[in-house]
């Protein structure tokens, strides 16, 4: 099978009325199916603009983004958005929330409203379908968000920092949840994080970006024992230390708070 997401020799330019920013420069990265892997480094590295060019959302300036083998044009729904913010709009409904996504693309039906109505109860929000945004605490509404972007089947999911404004305890259950999920449905995923420990324990590779200009400085693997225990109690498997210590001294000194 193809890689869901190859990326060649990809610059990424931004051009504003006052200069040019060389945001990612000669990024080359290959995603196979059903493969979770996080994108750690420095604010400002293009952790955002790396998947807003997946998404299609921005254009390469250099090189190709491809999906499956074609070049990325535009967004469609086979790739699903997660943020760190939840954007649920606060006047609908949970569920009305949840098919937001089914009713922009087109595709709400009974058949998929159902769906749609037994994620909101797999993620333990079936009871909430008549509520409010506003009803719910933010790791409710992260699940509400979740549900919305799987509501849609994406093969491909990128998450930009989606547990970062949660407490550490809700967190650690959504981290769980979000593999679990990913897994079962053999879905594939670009998270970006702050917190290395979550990188390493959701996913099978770690990517670390270096800034100006935003390139990959080194990719990790993640060893089979970590990648098959379940994010939470992966932080206490074996050689998860060790790893920590390693990725974390080929992080920017400022990202280590030291500079
Ligand atoms: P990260 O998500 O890793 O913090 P970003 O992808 O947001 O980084 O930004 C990468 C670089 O591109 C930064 O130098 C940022 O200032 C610049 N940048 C991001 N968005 C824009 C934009 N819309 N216009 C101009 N420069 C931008
Ligand atoms: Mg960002």
């Amino acid at each position: 099978m193809s890689p869901v997401v190859e990326l060649k020799d990809l610059d990424l330019v931004y051009v504003t009325d006052r200069e040019a920013v060389l945001a990612l420069q000669g990024m080359n990265l290959s995603v196979e199916p059903g493969e979770f892997i996080s994108l750690v480094g420095p604010s400002g590295c293009g952790k955002t603009t790396l998947l807003s060019v997946i998404a299609g959302l921005l254009s390469p300036s250099r090189g190709e983004a491809l999906l499956h083998g074609r070049p990325v044009a535009g967004p469609t729904p086979k790739v699903g958005y997660m943020l760190q913010q939840d954007y649920l709009f606060p006047w609908r409904t949970i569920l009305d929330n949840a098919v937001l996504g089914l009713e922009l693309t087109g595709r709400l039906t009974k058949e998929t409203t159902k769906m749609a109505r037994e994620l909101l109860a797999e993620m333990r929000l079936g009871d909430t379908e008549n509520q409010y945004p506003s009803q719910l605490s933010g790791g409710m509404r992260q699940r509400v968000a979740l549900v919305r972007t799987l509501a849609t089947d994406p093969e491909l999911l990128l998450l930009d920092e989606p547990f970062s404004a949660l407490d550490y305890q809700t967190k650690l259950q959504l981290e769980d949840l979000v593999s679990s999920t990913l897994k079962q449905r053999n879905k594939t995923g670009i998270l970006v994080t702050h917190d290395l420990s979550e990188a390493i324990a959701m996913s099978d590779r770690v990517i670390v970006l270096a800034p100006n200009p935003g390139r990959i400085r080194s990719t990790f693997d993640i060893p089979e024992n970590i990648r098959l225990t379940q994010p939470f109690y992966a932080r206490e498997a074996e050689g998860f230390n060790t790893l920590f210590h390693e990725i974390w001294r080929d992080l920017e000194p400022s990202e280590r708070g030291e500079g």
